[in-house]
């Protein structure tokens, strides 16, 4: 396939969707991103915005690291939108039976220049008085790490690829896919309009399972409701950085000036992506916010301010499932929760896949890992979710 002319369609303008579209746009590749609401109308847009390369898989620490600092310079990237990224640092709460083991991961992490620091004992308590620590054996503060804003950073990526000559169709609907003679697939829009991809990436979410299955290949993705509470706390004591704590299984990290964003780092409930509640309930939301307090007492004196919940699109490892489904058919999904801040870079990668030149490091994503049982290691014991 010659780059010039190579016509690719990608299902999905959440942040994978855009990332793939901005860096196959910059290699000069035809691209139609076809988009049934607007770009991050889906999970993505209701994502907490994380950021940090406190990966224990290497190749994901460096994707993380690397965009991080994409969006942390995004002038270059996204036409005017702003990405929202904030440093605020993030620290996170282990266990004693950890220490060894982030010991040996945070020695890796450091080597491509990344910024963690290893806290213990009296070190640890004299550095984050705020917190009660009595159950944690170490603390690992990673100094880049911060937020930014998921809806700003699609839009933006969204920007630069449409920029680059991409062409967004916002409210359309891929009904159905069928495999094209010599690769690639047609793709029939709701209304009857029919595109011919020559490749075609799916980079549906929750939504990426069903869409496979129509071409002949099962994919043992799940969907998982998940929570997001918000709440203000005025006091000058409060911190500043974000927290996880993988003895309760949290996260919390600072929103502006005076507000947080929490959330489980466990399962969540499997539901219907078209059907299930997207508001979160008074007793989950003083659930999350009572086990955050328990760590951080301050947290008692604040205020609720609500909350939502949306979906995970999740994998049998909690990696993310990228990969040739079928000649010239790819898919960038399973993202487990943690996709957001591996997006920009990622989508590099993914561009390469698609081109036909992929980074051989990729592979360890592809969905035949399942077949065989091979999955991949995650995290921290059920905080799969640090990748
Ligand atoms: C509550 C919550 C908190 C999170 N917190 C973090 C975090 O702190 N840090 C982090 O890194 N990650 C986080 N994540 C995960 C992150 O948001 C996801 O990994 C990422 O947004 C997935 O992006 P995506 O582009 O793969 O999928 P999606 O955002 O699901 O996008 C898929 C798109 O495909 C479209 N689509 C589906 N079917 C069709 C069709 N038939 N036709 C046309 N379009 C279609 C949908 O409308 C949607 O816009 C969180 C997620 C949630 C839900």
């Amino acid at each position: 396939m010659s780059e010039r002319g190579s016509d690719v369609v990608i299902v999905g303008a959440g942040v994978h969707g855009a990332s793939a579209a901005y860096h196959l746009a910059q290699s000069s590749a035809r691209v139609t991103v076809v988009e049934r609401l607007t770009p991050a109308g889906g999970p993505t847009g209701l994502s907490s915005g994380v950021c940090r390369a406190y990966y224990t898989n290497a190749f994901l620490a460096e994707v993380a690291r690397d965009s991080i600092r994409m969006m942390a310079d995004f002038e270059g990237i996204g036409q005017g939108h702003d990405s929202g990224y904030r440093r605020t640092g993030l620290l996170f709460l282990h266990p004693s039976q950890d220490v060894e083991e982030v010991t040996a991961n945070v020695a890796r992490l450091n080597e491509p220049d990344l910024q963690v620091e290893l806290h213990a004992g009296d070190d640890l308590q004299r550095k984050f008085p705020q917190f009660v620590l009595d159950d944690i054996g170490i603390g690992a503060y990673e100094v880049e790490a911060g937020y930014a804003d998921p809806a700003g950073t699609t839009a933006g990526m969204m920007a630069g690829a449409t920029a680059a000559g991409a062409n967004l169709r916002s409210y359309a609907v891929v009904q159905e896919l069928r495999l094209r003679p010599g690769g690639g697939a047609v793709v029939r829009l709701k209304g009857g309009e029919d595109l011919e991809a020559e490749r075609l990436l799916i980079a549906a979410g929750p939504w990426t399972a069903p869409l496979a299955r129509q071409i002949g290949v099962e994919l043992p993705l799940t969907v998982e409701r998940h929570l997001v509470a918000t709440t203000r706390l005025e006091d000058p004591a409060r911190i500043p950085f974000g927290h996880g704590d993988l003895v309760t299984g949290y996260y919390c990290r600072p929103e502006g000036v005076d507000q947080y964003v929490m959330g489980w780092t466990h399962a969540g409930e499997q539901v219907d992506p078209d059907r299930f509640d997207r508001t979160i309930r008074r007793e989950e939301e003083l659930e999350l916010e009572t086990a955050v307090a328990r760590r951080y007492p301050l947290m008692h004196d604040a205020q609720p301010r609500g909350g939502w919940a949306s979906l995970y699109d999740v994998s049998p490892d909690w990696q993310p499932v990228i990969g040739e489904i079928a000649e010239g058919v790819f898919v960038d999904a399973g993202t487990s929760g943690h996709g957001f801040k591996l997006a920009p870079a990622l989508g590099r990668h993914v561009a390469d896949l698609v081109l036909g030149r992929p980074d051989p490091r990729l592979a360890q994503f592809d969905p035949r890992r399942f077949e065989s049982g091979e999955l991949l290691p995650a995290g921290y014991r059920d905080a799969h979710i640090l990748g």
